[in-house]
């Protein structure tokens, strides 16, 4: 039997007069599903912990984000096409504008995206090319728009140390502190790295290019989200199966790569509200006859929930709703079908809460409930109860017939 797991990010919300936007909107192919299958509430991490988007992946793909999750730098990496491996030391890095006299860490930031800088390729390879580190590797990897991964690779790295991104404009450069004397070589090593960095990168053509057109110049790389990668096991090795993940964010495909995941790539998921939910769908239909897990990632609700949209999350819910339906054809003796949300991101509070998620389950023999209509307010009547995301994968393998027995 094949799994579809459909994960629509931060589509659960908090009650606005007694309705959400799930809940509002039209949606008959989920409720369908709800009806076909078992329904739950689910804490994906644990009750009251507010959940990231990656810590909540990882703990519904059954990696326990407590000890796999480092830091959202190693994923970043990851996403970003990096081979990271253990012991490396990771950032998400912006390219910035700075501005100032003498050092990079004299220097004001003046543009935290470079004025959203999309082609930098170059700059890239200049920095990768050019920067030479004593007894110390390191990869800078492209990530979309102004953004940037970086791998720190050799002996005695430690991931306990600060940001260099003040995160906000007008401030300097920060120097990477070392939070303990275990990690002062770290520091200094990066610090280096951020200067040499900023003299290749402030003289590189393209960037007075950019000057002479008015541009703000890409010369910073600002580093935060340090984390140290730490072995994880193949998603294949850990269930014995090959798995595709669908998604336009680097992040989640950062969580793709990482557990040794099959991402598939195309340009019109963009991770975002302009993103082509249709291509998408049949993309998972067409990794069902390929691969024996496929992940599919929405965004773009979570995106309505930070902009506090209510109207704008009901309306592309109802467009998740529509796109959805070419799996009601699914053969469920065939395909087990889970659809969920990573965490709740309430339009109210423009961020993610630990409210817990609703969370179905539709494959043949499953004891189906009587909930009728996936949102949050009902499938706390249905027969999943309220489950923890790190065991919902144990509840897939056991309804698919992939479990092992514990005891005689
Ligand atoms: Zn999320
Ligand atoms: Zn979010």
């Amino acid at each position: 039997m094949k799994i579809l797991m459909i994960i629509v990010d931060g589509m659960a919300d908090r009650s606005v007069n007694d309705t959400t936007p799930l809940k509002s909107a039209r949606t008959p192919n989920l409720d369908r599903l709800s009806e076909m299958g078992i329904n739950g509430i689910m804490d994906t991490i644990k009750p009251g912990i507010r959940p990231g988007s990656d810590t909540a992946h990882l703990s519904v793909l059954g990696y326990d984000p407590f000890k796999y999750y480092t830091g959202r730098g190693p994923i970043e990496a990851c996403g970003a096409g990096i081979e990271v491996m253990p012991g490396d030391i990771a950032f998400r890095v912006n390219f910035g504008t700075v501005a100032g006299e003498g050092s990079i860490f004299n220097k004001r930031v003046v543009d935290r995206r470079a004025g959203r800088i999309q082609k930098k390729e170059e700059l890239v390879r200049a920095v990768n090319e050019n920067v030479k580190l004593d007894g110390v590797e390191f990869i800078l990897g492209n990530a979309s728009g102004h953004r940037a991964a970086l791998v720190f690779r050799g002996e005695n790295l430690s991931d306990r140390i600060t940001d260099s991104d003040p995160k906000n404009e007008g401030e300097k450069v920060m120097k990477v502190r070392a939070l303990d004397p275990s990690a002062e070589f770290t520091a200094k090593i990066v610090n280096e790295f951020i200067e040499k960095s900023h003299k290749i990168l402030d003289k590189h053509p393209l960037n007075a290019e950019r000057e002479q057109k008015g541009l703000p110049k890409a010369n910073a790389l600002l580093l935060r989200g340090v984390g140290k990668a730490v072995h994880v096991p193949e998603f294949s090795e850990r269930y014995g199966m090959k798995m595709a993940v669908i998604a336009g964010t680097t992040l989640i495909k950062g969580i793709g790569r990482l557990v040794g995941a099959d991402v598939i790539e195309n340009e019109r998921f963009t991770g975002s509200k302009n993103t082509d939910l249709d291509l998408k769908v049949e993309t998972a239909l067409n990794c069902l006859e390929s691969h024996d897990f496929v992940l599919l990632h929405i965004k773009a609700p979570d995106e309505f929930g930070h902009d506090g949209d209510f109207e704008g999350k009901r309306m592309f819910i109802e467009k998740v709703d529509s796109a959805l339906h070419p799996f009601l054809n699914l053969d469920f003796s065939e395909v087990c079908v889970a659809v969920l949300s990573d965490h709740t991101t309430p339009v109210t509070v423009r961020d993610h809460t630990a409210d817990p998620v609703p969370v179905m389950i539709i494959c043949e023999g499953v004891r189906r409930d009587d909930v009728r209509e996936f949102n949050e307010f009902q499938v706390y009547r249905g027969g999943l109860c309220r489950i923890k995301g790190v065991d919902l994968m144990n509840i897939i393998l056991d309804l698919t017939g992939k479990s092992k027995k514990f005891g005689a």
